[in-house]
């Protein structure tokens, strides 16, 4: 048995997605402020009128990518239950200064740093209103990546910490967590419950926030709210064992879908956060060599017939300046 959880333990987060407004403030910022590098414009697939923008460290990796599907013009959501509320990333302990010295320059409020299970933590909003949080992690790697952006290596985001999921009780999902993902619990102080992969690897963190409150208001999805967590599958084969094993556990786990960088599949965790597991490869550079990734808009090669009544529905984009072109 151990044998088998460990052949599905996942190392931690692959990607997270979620609902922007307008595309050009979302480049702007989490490239322009974050230094987060575009790694790929490209069309929701299942929406092909719409932008889903790629962020990410360099390379792209699994564990460092945040997405968006910008919906221009539709209304706000609400964070609240059945989310994933607050997205973590992670820092190295000695660029903290840098980071609240650079949120300061260009106006944005934050709250800390403030202590959190032994590490540092300041949180802010996006643009949309989406929480966001720098924290700083222990035994973080020297950053061999080529420089890019405006953010200086040695100090910039190195891919997530983790995740924070409001949920109105935690058993169930902890059970999920710890016995088909292989996360052990780690912390739990008041309400925050804290579950790791154990890996390592950026993404390795899930946070349980609890809001058993009956007037805790349930999250609705649509602007400035996360729309899905993805978590890693080294590839195809433990995609599928664990795909067999969510069947076995009576969750609604979808077929597999090619997303032409990872294939994914999907399915409900029982506080109603909406979960992917998404395979660590082919990745970013499928389509693009990796010092273009993020210079064109890419169409999956069933939609590229379509291309130019496609991008006629699409507002034009303004790309960042340096994305790691050379
Ligand atoms: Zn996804």
């Amino acid at each position: 048995m151990v044998d088998f959880l460990m052949n599905i333990a996942t190392p931690g987060i692959h990607h997270i997605t979620a609902i922007a407004g307008d595309p050009q403030t979302n480049i702007d910022f989490y490239t322009g402020v974050l230094g987060l590098r575009l790694v790929k414009l490209t069309v929701n697939f299942d929406d092909p009128g719409t932008y889903h923008l790629y962020y990410a460290d360099y390379a792209g990796r699994p564990g460092t990518v945040l997405t968006f599907f910008p919906w221009e013009g539709a209304p706000l959501g609400r964070p609240g239950t059945g989310q994933a509320t607050a997205i973590g990333f992670l820092i190295s302990e000695d660029s903290m200064d840098y980071w609240t010295g650079r949120l300061t320059e260009h106006g944005i409020g934050f709250d800390g740093p403030g202590e959190r299970f032994g590490e540092s933590v300041i949180s802010f909003l996006d643009p949309d209103g989406i929480d966001l949080e720098l924290i700083t992690g222990k035994n973080v790697p020297a950053n061999d990546d080529p420089q890019f952006g405006p953010v200086p290596a040695d100090v910039a985001i190195r891919g997530f910490h983790g995740v924070t999921l409001t949920l109105a009780s935690y058993e169930r999902t902890a059970a999920l967590l710890t016995q088909t993902f292989g996360y052990t619990a780690v912390h739990e102080t008041g309400s925050r419950f804290r579950y790791d992969t154990g890996s390592g690897a950026p993404g390795a963190i899930v946070d349980i926030l609890l809001e058993p409150s009956p007037r805790a208001l349930r999250g609705e999805m649509a602007v400035g709210t996360v729309h899905h967590v993805a978590l890693r599958a080294k590839d195809d084969a433990q995609q599928a064992k664990v795909q067999k094993r969510l069947a076995e556990g009576h969750f609604d786990v979808t077929s597999v879908r090619d997303r032409l960088y990872f294939r994914s599949i999907y399915f409900r965790e029982p506080g109603g956060v909406l979960l992917e597991v998404a395979t660590d490869g082919p990745g970013f550079d499928v389509d693009e060599a990796l010092d273009q990734l993020g210079s064109a808009l890419k169409f999956p090669p069933r939609y590229e017939p379509d291309r130019e009544s496609l991008e006629s529905l699409l507002t034009p984009v303004r790309l960042p300046e340096r994305n790691g072109r050379r």
